[in-house]
């Protein structure tokens, strides 16, 4: 059995606490590694090594930490098919969505080569008599990443770059259930010249979380995962006084008006609703198409579309449009909220329950389904299912559309497929989501710009990467300086504004 380890102090270092969980193959079900689950006391560990450490990489000058990140682009450029090859077989998705899984988190690291440029602060010169203010962007000393399992390249590249070519050092703490290609980063940011100990992949479950989270040396968390553990993490660290910001689930809606282009919405659908098999979080699981012509339309088209889907192993290549599910007991949760569906009275148009493959009998696959009048009331449509599911909402009309993406208690994502500008202009304003697609079913920001939702998919004041990254890992220090020349006045003991 392939045992993993932890990533500390620039080595791969075995866990002690005689805990492990298991890594699957989801493709046949086979145990393919076990990893090591964290105690308190290996993680306290990696975070006192990692504060001794940085103060020096703090110092070093912000240019000299920016070529860390480009020669890690160009490792991340040479490792591509190492790297999603070592994600497809523990996560599940096909190669080419596993290469834009890095490509995605490369990008953030192409934009933290401009990390001299965020970092610079604000001056005013004679902000008074003799007096110049100045503000400073300064690390945050050790600061930790939590993450999913669908992203396991991307969303620690996410956290770790901007976190890294700020100043401080990290210890992630990657998903146990996908751990390779987190510790494979680890190795490329050595060899680009990160120094020892500001990178810590630190392997666990619950009780690495909760050492994060109590640990008084951590001064900020970035999370991502499901909602429930979100708001757990938002609420221990804040209280705990630490910089947090927590991403949660997601209930994308994508509304389809009568004008839209009808074969372009129904392609919209089938890649964002059933690409990497549902397990994003900017998948569509809803649609909502106005009118019942407009639904007829579309659910006439998405049928033939879903019964050419390839579901099967990554190492099918170009054959497979999606995979399997995560782990079993995804694919058992997936089922059992398919046939709570059709208990609540929706219509299933397309049933991937008993989907099987041969040669992959024991695969965690579920294939592609479709439902038909799904109602506010439903399990399918409250839950998150993080599955190949595709809920059809009939609306009459848009503001009723718009009223059920806004109602929802998930505000990660949203589109409209529509020819009418004014639609669009009005959807795109007045609704309560993050990312907002207009015609374009997952619209993933890119690096230099912002992405987080609102509801119950954000806890926090701050999005994932751009600006806003750079603003989280760091803090500000404002600096009011006088010099001999201005201080002969006497002692000034009223708070006065400069003149
Ligand atoms: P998860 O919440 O089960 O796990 C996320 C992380 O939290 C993992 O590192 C895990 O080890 C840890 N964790 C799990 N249970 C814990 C507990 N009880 N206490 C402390 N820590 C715990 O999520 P997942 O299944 O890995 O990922 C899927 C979820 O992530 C979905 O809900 C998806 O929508 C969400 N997601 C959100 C975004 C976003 O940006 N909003 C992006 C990707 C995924």
């Amino acid at each position: 059995m392939n045992e993993l380890s932890h990533w500390i102090n620039g080595k791969h270092v075995k866990g002690t606490s005689g805990r492990f969980a298991d890594v699957f193959n989801p493709a046949t079900g086979e145990v393919q590694a076990r990893v090591p689950l964290a105690s308190k006391a290996e993680l306290d560990a990696a975070v006192a090594a990692a504060a001794a450490a940085q103060p020096k990489w703090g110092a070093t000058n912000p240019q000299r930490r920016a070529r860390v990140m480009m020669e890690f682009v160009r490792l991340l450029n040479r490792d591509m098919d190492k790297l999603a090859e070592a994600l497809s077989r523990e996560h599940g998705k096909t190669i080419p969505d596993a290469k834009g899984d890095v490509q995605r988190g490369l990008e953030v690291i192409e934009y933290c080569i401009g990390a001299p440029q965020m970092l610079k602060g604000e001056f005013t010169d004679s902000a008074g008599p003799g007096i110049d203010m100045y503000s400073m962007r300064q690390p945050l000393g050790v600061a930790a990443g939590i993450t999913p399992f669908n992203f396991p390249a991307m969303i620690p590249m996410w956290k770790m770059g901007p976190a890294l070519s700020s100043g401080n050092a990290f210890i992630l703490k990657p998903s146990e259930r996908d751990p390779s290609v987190p510790l494979m980063l680890g190795e490329l940011l050595k060899e680009a010249g990160l120094p020892d100990g500001i990178l810590q992949v630190v392997n666990g479950d619950k009780e690495a979380v909760d050492a994060i989270l109590d640990n008084p040396t951590v001064a900020a968390i970035g999370f991502v995962g499901s909602t429930p553990i979100a708001q757990y993490i938002y609420g221990r660290g804040c209280t705990n006084g630490k910089r947090v910001q927590c991403f949660g689930g997601a209930k994308n809606h994508m509304i389809i008006m009568p004008d839209a282009d009808m074969d372009q919405a129904a392609d919209a659908l089938i890649g964002a609703g059933y690409g990497a098999a549902g397990e994003r979080c900017m998948a569509i699981s809803v649609a909502v198409p106005v009118g019942d012509a407009t639904a007829d339309a579309l659910i006439e088209r998405l049928i033939p579309r879903i019964e050419k889907l390839k579901v099967g192993p990554y190492t099918a290549g170009n054959d497979v449009d999606y995979g399997p599910l995560v782990t079993h007991a995804a694919m058992e949760r997936v089922k059992g909220l398919i046939g709570s569906g059709v208990e609540q009275g929706a219509t299933l148009v397309t049933d991937g329950r008993d989907f099987k493959l041969q040669g992959y009998e024991n695969g965690f696959f579920v294939g592609p389904t479709l439902f038909d009048h799904v109602t506010r009331d439903m399990e399918i449509y409250k839950q998150e299912i993080f599955g190949p599911v595709l809920s059809t909402v009939r609306a009459k009309d848009y503001e009723e559309a718009l009223a059920y993406a806004m109602d929802h208690e998930y505000g990660n994502g949203t589109a409209i497929f529509t020819r009418d500008g004014d639609t669009a202009r009005d959807f795109a304003a007045r609704i309560n989501i993050g990312m907002i697609g207009i015609n374009v079913p997952i619209p993933v920001p890119l690096a230099y710009h912002t992405f987080g939702g609102w509801k119950k998919s954000g806890f926090g004041d701050l999005n994932q990467h751009g600006p806003d990254a750079f603003r989280f890992y760091t803090r500000t220090k404002t600096v009011t300086a006088r010099w001999p020349s201005g201080i002969r006045e006497g002692a000034a003991l009223n708070f006065k504004p400069m003149e």
